[in-house]
């Protein structure tokens, strides 16, 4: 399945999240890289659940389907004010780290953009994994 050969891609080593407060649903699909992102301090938490035709994780948590970041960030953070999007700062979309994500508006989202940050040959990995998905 291409979208589980694009994680290592992303993190050539990756470790069991060793937190117990997020519920084991969302725990168990997450697993982190070994190394630490340079901008951001801490490593990705990537989802290696289920993900949407966007690539964005998929997660079965308190009886809705919510992206898998959001519900990583709202069991850790808190609730995320509405109208208000998460933005990957790391631009992992499969990222559940609620360090690298941040609420934003939809405008202030498209307005930072998200294609420029990517390599070229990781992001057109990823648009195929999404196809591949959808
Ligand atoms: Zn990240």
């Amino acid at each position: 399945m291409k979208i589980a050969a694009l994680i290592p891609l992303a993190c050539p080593g990756m470790t069991a999240l060793g937190t117990d407060a997020l519920p084991d649903n969302l725990r168990r699909r997450i697993l982190v890289c070994e190394e630490v992102h340079p901008r951001l301090g801490s490593p990705c938490w990537m989802w290696t659940g289920r993900t949407n035709r966007n690539g964005y994780g998929r997660a079965w948590h308190g009886g809705a389907e919510p992206v898998a970041h959001r519900a990583v960030y709202e069991e850790l953070v808190g609730a995320i004010p509405t109208g208000l999007i998460l933005d990957h700062l790391c631009r992992w979309r499969r990222c559940c780290n609620p360090g690298h994500v941040e609420p934003v508006t939809p405008r202030e989202n498209v307005l930072r953009g998200e294609a420029i940050l990517f390599a070229p040959a990781i992001a057109s990995t990823i648009t195929e994994g999404a196809q591949a998905h959808a």
